[in-house]
């Protein structure tokens, strides 16, 4: 079958974040591109982003971000986030005509709080470059030619397969998160076919789940600063977040939560893998993390000792920074074996020490996470190891260049997976623009 001939420098597949960035930035070098998207619209996860306000990127300083990917992932990104430092990113909106602005947890949004002028802004940027976008347009399989460049197989439209040709090819299909949006895991394929190593694809940054009917009695409750500790089924803490937790009909969401779901996930696709029974774990919640036990412990002998013989019911909320509703109270108690009538001075001293292990770490059992379809991002995919950090090239497969969530990396909540994706692609672009 033959291939349409080159008419393009760059050909990039995915108009999401990544592939938005990396073909306007090369069009604008000077080269030509094709941008290729499966969906009818670019950017449909963009759209999705930061509950339709888009967390940009973080307004924490490059080397602070790249840590929140792990050791690998921030060796990895060095380079890029050098390269393309979050208030370098926030700065290049603003210049595009984005007025952002910065919000709690370390956040940036744009000032219009919509994630629609994100994605127009970084369309419009492509368009304005040069770039030629083509929707519905779905890649089937890349292959290199023995002349050195690349094929690039499409859907059939009605009539016979179409098998583009390019010189140089960037990947950005992102990974298999939230397939709704366009993303189905479309690359692992690819990458299996081109032999290049792929770490188990696995959902992240997605709510806990947990079977406890008082678990779900607390729907709606949230806490701010709480302190979320992971434990396996022996009691070993695997992973630790302070940010606000929420409490679900399903279980556990909010960022502390979802920050903690890749060691869930992970782990389960260990035991997958293993054929083991799937493990267990805990959420343990910090409700009063201001104070020390021996600290909580000494304010329980106080308000116990108060005028007026306080209940539990009572006396617990506000001896919290962040009072504690009464129905979280009421958990509480029952969980730490106690009936939240009993006068606060009548609780015995092993009695006492129970309520300040369960206030100090509320045990929440967890049996696994929403998956897929809720998850924000994926954990895993092609091996940092098979890429140049510096320019995203495949080692193994000249002028094929990958970037954003295709790759082995994900970052927290704050921003941070589009700075990884806008960086990613950056480094890629300039690479591409010297190169081609
Ligand atoms: C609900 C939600 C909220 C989020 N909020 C934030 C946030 O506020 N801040 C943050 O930093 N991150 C957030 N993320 C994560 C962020 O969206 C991703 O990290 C980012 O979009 C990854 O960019 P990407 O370009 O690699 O992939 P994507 O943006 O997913 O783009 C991939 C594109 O490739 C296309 N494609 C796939 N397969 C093919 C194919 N075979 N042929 C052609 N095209 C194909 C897809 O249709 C898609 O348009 C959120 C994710 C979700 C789901």
């Amino acid at each position: 079958m033959s291939a349409t001939p080159l008419s393009h420098d760059l050909v990039v597949v995915g108009a999401g974040a990544a592939g938005l960035w990396v073909a306007a930035r090369t069009a604008e070098l000077g080269r030509s591109v094709l941008l290729l998207e499966k969906t009818r619209r670019a950017g449909t996860k963009i759209l999705a982003s930061g509950g339709t306000r888009c967390n940009l990127t973080t307004t924490l300083g490059s080397s602070q971000a790249a840590l929140l990917f792990g050791a690998p992932g921030a060796r990895f990104l060095a380079p890029a986030f050098r390269s393309l430092p979050p208030d370098a990113l926030r700065a290049q909106f603003e210049e595009l005509g984005l007025a952002t602005l910065e919000a709690p947890l370390d956040k940036v949004f744009p000032a219009s709080q919509s994630a629609r002028e994100v994605r127009d802004c970084l369309l419009g940027r492509a368009l304005k470059a040069g770039v030629e976008v083509r929707y519905l347009q779905e890649v089937q399989a890349v292959e290199p030619s023995s002349t050195g460049t690349w094929r690039i197989r499409l859907a059939p439209a009605g009539g016979a397969p179409v098998i583009l040709e390019c010189r140089s090819l960037c990947l950005c299909p992102g990974g298999r998160s939230y397939p709704r949006t366009g993303t189905t895991g479309d690359g692992y394929p690819w990458l299996e076919e081109l032999q290049l190593e792929l770490v188990t694809p696995v959902p992240a940054l997605v709510p806990l789940t947990s079977s406890a009917d008082w678990v779900h009695d607390l729907t709606g409750i949230a806490r701010q600063g709480a302190r979320v500790r992971l434990l396996d089924g022996t009691g070993r803490v695997l992973a630790e977040r302070t940010r606000p937790v929420l409490f679900c009909h399903f279980g556990l969401s909010g960022p502390a939560a979802m920050d903690l779901s890749g060691v869930v996930t992970r782990g389960e696709a260990t035991a997958r893998r293993a054929r083991a029974d799937p493990p267990s774990w805990r959420a343990s919640i910090d409700l009063v993390p201001e104070l020390s036990s021996e600290e909580l412990r000494h304010k329980l002998i106080a308000v116990g000792a108060a005028a007026g013989r306080p209940r539990l019911l009572k006396a617990l909320g506000p001896m919290a920074q962040e009072a504690l509703p009464r129905r979280l109270v009421r958990a509480v108690c029952g969980q730490a074996g106690l009936a939240a009538e009993r006068c606060l001075a009548e609780l015995k001293k092993h009695e006492r020490h129970q309520l300040v292990l369960t206030l100090k770490g509320l045990a929440v059992p967890i049996d696994g996470t929403r998956g897929w379809d809720r998850a924000e991002v994926t954990g895993g995919g092609l091996a940092l190891s098979a890429l140049n950090p510096r320019t995203m090239e495949v080692n193994a497969h000249k002028q094929l260049f990958v970037c954003g969530e295709l790759l082995d990396l994900d970052g927290p909540i704050g921003g941070l997976n589009f700075q990884a994706a806008f960086a990613t692609a950056d480094l890629a672009a300039r690479a591409l623009a010297k190169d081609t």
